[in-house]
């Protein structure tokens, strides 16, 4: 039994088949370009293989309320010709088959809680710090949704005292995104993010935005692991950082034996880059 799973991104799209435990078995990617292009070539890919079911992990914001008239678009995107584009309805009408989809980072978190460095958690989060800031949420053994989907990387930190740079997110400037994202640091220095590598201020002013973020969704997620990935995390010598910063910032205020070590707690995600499609595949599994 074969189900599909895309990843949607502003530069490629991944579209692969897994066999409904957690394996790959045939993937490509397409360059993101408009939807009338992009999406017919997705189509023909998957027409290729006996799919069951599509999942769909996409950047967002998304329309996930089922009874809603524009359930299973994208909305208000930035990224041009794909503000109004029905996924759900394009995918479902050319391929005869169920389709879920749900935010880039929640099929993520998925994908790590089910085969990756979250396996049987009941709670995890997802966190990837590269162009932007996503976090994907699973609680009480399901991906987070509410009003609309959960945006935590947009949530608004306290600006560090030694840091000038006013943040870059359009909607609220100084949010997590605004101060700590890849675009942050190369807006911030004037150079990308990978130049940075050998530069100790930027990266103790970078792990204490995360480890504050993270400290919050440590409050109010209450997630039993903590995966976090995602380009500016190349720089692994921040990990330990963040772990050291987000244990003191806690202040003992929690008790749990998780914390005791850290390195086991805030963790590289299991499935490597595959997390997202690997997820989009088990959604497609759920929802049949
Ligand atoms: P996206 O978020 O677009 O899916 P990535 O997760 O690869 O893509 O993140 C891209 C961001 O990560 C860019 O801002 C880039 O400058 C930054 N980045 C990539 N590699 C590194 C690195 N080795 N060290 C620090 N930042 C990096
Ligand atoms: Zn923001």
């Amino acid at each position: 039994m074969y189900y599909g799973g895309i990843e949607t991104g502003g530069t490629k799209m991944i579209c692969a088949v897994g066999d409904g435990d957690g394996n790959i078995m045939g993937r490509v990617k397409i360059p993101t370009g408009m939807p009338d292009n992009t999406i017919p070539e997705m189509i023909d890919f998957f027409k290729t293989w006996d799919i069951k079911a599509l999942g769909i992990g996409s950047f967002g914001p998304l329309d996930l309320k089922k009874n809603s008239v524009t359930y299973g678009q994208i909305l208000n995107t930035p990224k041009e010709g794909w503000d109004g584009c029905d996924l759900v309805g394009q995918f479902e009408r050319a391929l005869g088959v169920p389709v879920a989809l749900d935010t880039d980072v929640n099929v993520a978190i998925l994908g790590e809680v089910k085969y990756g460095a979250a396996k049987g958690c009941e709670s995890a989060i997802y966190i990837t710090v590269g162009t932007g800031i996503g976090v994907g949420v699973f609680v009480s053994d399901r991906l987070l949704h509410g009003l609309t989907h959960p945006e935590s990387g947009h949530i608004l930190v306290e600006r560090n005292p030694r840091d000038n740079f006013a943040g870059c997110c359009k909607c609220h400037r100084n949010c997590l995104e605004g101060l700590a994202s890849g675009v942050a640091l190369e807006k911030r220095y004037g150079v990308k993010a990978e130049k940075l590598y050998d530069r100790e201020d930027v990266w103790e002013l970078e792990s204490d935005y995360l480890a504050s973020a993270i400290t919050n969704y440590i409050l109010a997620y209450s997630p039993e692991k903590i995966v976090l990935w995602g380009g500016v995390m190349h720089q692994e010598k921040i990990f330990d950082m963040i772990r050291e910063k987000a244990k003191k910032l806690l202040g003992g205020y929690i008790t749990s034996p998780v914390f005791d070590n850290m390195a086991d707690y805030i963790v590289k995600p299991g499935l490597g880059d595959d997390s997202g499609i690997v997820g989009a595949c088990e959604l497609a599994k759920m929802g049949v």
